[in-house]
């Protein structure tokens, strides 16, 4: 049993989504593209999962998030693939890949053919298991990458208000979901190995502002140690954690975010991986001309920075998706992805955005006092990157606009002095 297709896209996540949008924007015909995804759903914005959905009241829910809605684009729901006579194989998992045959042997036995592959499998959370901590199984304990999981999250939460919660991981799933819970009135610790949240991005100034927000709101943290084990009930429920430090937290809620592999399984031995990702240029290609990655699974060269780079986040799916399907369907006129790494988060009514490469210097800007302020990463003399909090759409262009020129900075205190006005200036 088989089929065929000029173009295959391996997994059906956010990447996903805007590369379907791309090829229907450059004229793809009817059958010629086909989305294989192992969840059930058509792709969607990721982002939702720890914001909107999970609020108490008016939750975000599909159809309302499928992709390409974050980006003010169109909304492409499994009407919209139909559409465009693009198939939509959805609940299938690929369990193997053959990348000199250009087939795909999905876990129902079909094998797939594909003229070019577009790999967008994303990357899947990490299992406390893997640190030798066992548990991950029981119901309350919960992680957070796909819809199920933000359902289980969502179920559990219901099912112990007022009660209380311990998050484990100290990045962007244990904050925003910190958040999350507190609004849906759960009482929350936080527990992480470092010294403070965030702790690849922020420095501990920054971190210090988020976790004094934070504490303000209710949450509690508990730094510098790791979970070690959980208590259970005789229904194999948590009760408690058990941490390094000898301390023991109660718990009705375990949410888990430790980090995320990149899913390169399928293609380990076949194409050449870096930094974890599949290797691809600045097409986006892989070691194989017919095969192409993009999203978290891909290490690409990001040229601002002169390096190669996998990165976790969805501005970056979203762009290496459209470069990708770009240089795909027009490989003359298409360069090089010339991407500048976009971080953000929303939590409460705090935002942030970050530009650039957090190397270097640290000059800080406005009153960390307030709700607007902000930091410039300077390295080797020139500015790399920028953070802002709480600014405005134009604030947020201009510390964009103002990493991507990358200008040389003589002196940190007039850096310091012009603060937010350097880059509204430059
Ligand atoms: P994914 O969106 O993970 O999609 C991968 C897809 O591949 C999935 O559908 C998966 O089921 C499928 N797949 C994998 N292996 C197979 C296989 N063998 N067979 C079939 N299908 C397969 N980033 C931000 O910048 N800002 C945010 O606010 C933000 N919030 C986030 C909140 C949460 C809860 C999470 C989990 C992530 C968040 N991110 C955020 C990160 C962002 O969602 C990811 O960077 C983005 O989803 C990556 O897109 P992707 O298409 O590469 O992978
Ligand atoms: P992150 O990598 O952001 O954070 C993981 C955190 O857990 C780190 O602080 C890490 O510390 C810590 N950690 C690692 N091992 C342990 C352990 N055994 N016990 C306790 N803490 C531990 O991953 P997340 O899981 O938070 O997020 C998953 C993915 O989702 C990421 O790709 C992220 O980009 C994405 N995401 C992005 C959002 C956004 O951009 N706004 C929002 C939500 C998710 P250390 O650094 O020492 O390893």
């Amino acid at each position: 049993m088989g089929r065929a297709f000029v173009y295959v896209i391996l997994g059906g996540g956010v990447a996903a989504g805007y590369a379907a949008l791309e090829f229907t924007k450059r004229g793809v015909s009817h059958g010629e593209l086909c989305i294989i995804s192992e969840e059930p759903v058509a792709p969607y914005e990721r982002p939702a999962l720890s914001k909107g959905f999970l609020l108490p009241e008016a939750p975000s829910r599909l159809p309302s998030f499928h992709t390409c809605v974050g980006a003010n684009e169109e909304r492409l729901t499994p009407k919209w693939y139909k559409e465009h006579g693009i198939e939509l194989v959805l609940g299938t998992r690929v369990k193997s890949a053959d990348v000199r045959r250009k087939t795909l042997l999905t876990a129902t036995g079909e094998t797939i053919s594909y003229k070019i592959l577009i790999i967008a499998t994303g990357a899947r959370a990490l299992k406390l298991e893997e640190f030798g901590v066992t548990g991950s199984d029981a119901e309350n304990v919960c992680y957070l990458r796909d819809l199920d999981d933000a359902n289980r999250l969502v179920n559990v939460i219901q099912s112990c208000s007022g009660g209380n919660a311990v998050v484990i991981g100290g990045g962007y799933v244990g904050m925003e979901c910190a958040g999350s819970l507190v609004i849906n009135k759960i009482n929350v610790t936080m527990v992480f190995p470092e010294a403070h949240c965030m702790a690849r991005l922020f420095t501990p100034k920054i971190a210090t502002y988020y976790e004094d927000y934070y504490t303000s709101k209710g949450v509690k943290f508990v730094k510098g140690t790791v979970l070690t084990s959980f208590e259970f009930d005789s229904n194999g429920k948590v009760t408690a954690v058990n941490l390094r430090d000898g301390s023991q937290l109660p718990a009705d809620l375990v949410v888990v975010g430790i980090g995320i592999r990149p899913n390169t399984g399928l293609f380990e031995g076949q194409l050449t991986l870096d930094k974890g990702g599949i290797k691809v240029n600045g097409l986006l290609q892989s070691s194989n001309n017919s095969v192409y990655a993009i999203g978290d699974v891909a290490s690409f060269p990001v040229k601002i920075l002169g390096e190669t780079r996998r990165l976790e986040h969805v501005d970056s799916a979203r762009k290496s998706a459209r470069h990708a399907v770009a240089a795909i369907m027009d490989s003359v006129k298409t360069g090089d992805f010339d991407y500048l790494p976009f971080f953000y988060s929303r939590v409460f009514t705090l935002s942030w955005q970050f530009y650039g490469d957090n190397a270097g210097e640290v000059v800080y800007y406005g009153d960390f006092s307030s709700s607007t302020f902000g930091a410039y990463w300077v390295n080797k003399g020139y500015l790399v990157g920028s953070f802002l909090e709480g600014g405005t759409k134009e604030e947020y262009e201009a510390i964009a606009n103002a990493t991507r020129l990358k200008p040389a900075i003589e002196d940190l205190a007039e850096l310091e002095r012009q603060g937010l006005g350097f880059a509204l200036a430059a």
